[in-house]
């Protein structure tokens, strides 16, 4: 059998990590700026991340939801505890998209309501409500096009109040930074607009934080530097450093229902060991401070050149915007430089480096882009 081919794969094969460092299958090392998707958040294979989830799956690896799970409530008090939210409440799921459609279908339940704001360059994932509120139209299948979607451009509140005039919308689901769409960062304003405006049309706010979560902006998520509270805030990718996982943090105005959201593999026991040691390594090494500090580093010493058009993003959440494609440019760090990163649209670089980034990784970077640049 062969695999179904929907991927645009480098033909490197990994078979090691550390930190931000990958060796391929040849002895080949390379820095990793990308972490898979921005899944990889304290770092590859940290020991103390290794020897968590070894010692689970010693003691028990997988169970369902039908009994007791103290990972899990530890996972919601500290949580809670470091992201700010400890009055809100965790739902436990395995991947983005399926936080988002939890999301809707929360933000659904509570209004009694079916349309969804969502705005222009977002991706929310790959499941059929994710789709439809994705801007995206080569993933559009006839099927997700017949959920109801308005779609808005960012910082346009205008256009938001709009729709929500119609009185049918549930709720209106924003990235803190969008990241696949190519980094762009909603104004302080504009998030302070969208919370009021959804609490006067008695809408929902929903943050997808997915990819810009988990202390990758510098702040546990990236809406805090608005100062706003959402209603739901949806998660994934960094949640439990690749091992599959997701979840959603439910404001204290949402009423649990027995049977409303449900899952079999959500917040199982590994990935609850995994999420747990995460949360450890975050708070020890003090790794959301070191995004911030380490990706601002970064970004103020991009090389200035008259290809680049722009540089975007806060902390580790970067996107370089050339005035050229960047296929070529991304060749040559991969296989010149030896340093793996990310793509959003045809012109733009995107950096998702784990957290534990340092300055010296940061220079390497640096003037690899410079060689590369001057070619
Ligand atoms: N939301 C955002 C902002 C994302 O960037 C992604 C994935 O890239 C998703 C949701 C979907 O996450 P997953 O692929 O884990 O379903």
């Amino acid at each position: 059998m062969e695999l179904f081919d929907v991927y645009s794969l480098f033909d490197v094969t990994p078979v090691r990590a550390e930190a931000c460092t990958i060796w391929d299958d040849k002895g080949q090392e390379y820095l990793d700026l990308y972490g898979g998707h921005a899944v990889i958040s304290v770092g590859h294979s940290h020991p103390a991340y290794v020897a968590a989830l070894k010692e689970q799956l010693e003691r028990i690896g997988f169970y369902s939801n039908s009994v007791r799970n103290p990972l899990q409530e530890e996972l919601a008090h500290r949580l809670g505890e470091m992201s700010g939210y400890p009055d809100y409440s965790l739902f436990l799921d395995n991947s983005g998209a399926e936080s988002n459609e939890n999301a809707m279908k929360l933000a659904s339940f509570h209004t009694g309501k079916d349309r969804i704001i969502a705005f222009r360059r977002s991706f929310h994932g790959r499941t059929s409500g994710a789709v439809a509120v994705t801007d995206n139209p080569t993933i559009v299948s006839p099927f997700n096009a017949n959920h109801k979607v308005s779609f808005c451009d960012l910082n346009d509140a205008e256009a938001v109040e709009a729709v929500l005039k119609g009185g049918d919308v549930a709720g209106v689901i924003v990235e803190g930074i969008q990241g696949c769409g190519g980094i762009h960062v909603p104004t302080p304003e504009f998030l302070k607009a969208l919370s009021e405006l959804c609490d006067r049309y008695g809408a929902c706010l929903i943050l997808d934080e997915v990819q810009s979560g988990y202390g990758r902006s510098g702040k546990f998520f990236a809406h805090q530097w608005a100062g706003i509270r959402p209603d739901v805030i949806s998660m994934g990718k960094g949640i439990a450093n690749g091992f599959p996982c997701g979840g959603i943090l439910i404001s204290p105005k949402f009423k649990a229902v027995k049977g409303m959201l449900g899952t079999t593999f959500g917040g199982n026991y590994l990935a609850m060991a995994a999420a747990n040691a995460v949360l450890d390594i975050i708070s020890s090494e003090k790794l959301v401070e070191n995004a911030y500090e380490v990706g601002e580093y970064l970004k103020s010493r991009i090389p200035a050149s008259d290809r680049i058009a722009e540089v975007r993003g806060r902390g580790l959440m970067l996107g370089i915007e050339f005035n050229e494609p960047v296929a070529e440019i991304r060749k040559k760090l991969l296989f010149d430089e030896h340093i793996f990163t990310g793509v959003a649209g045809k012109n733009m670089v995107r950096l998702l480096a784990p957290l534990c980034l340092s300055r010296a990784e940061a220079d390497i970077f640096i003037a690899s882009l410079a060689k590369v640049l001057a070619q």
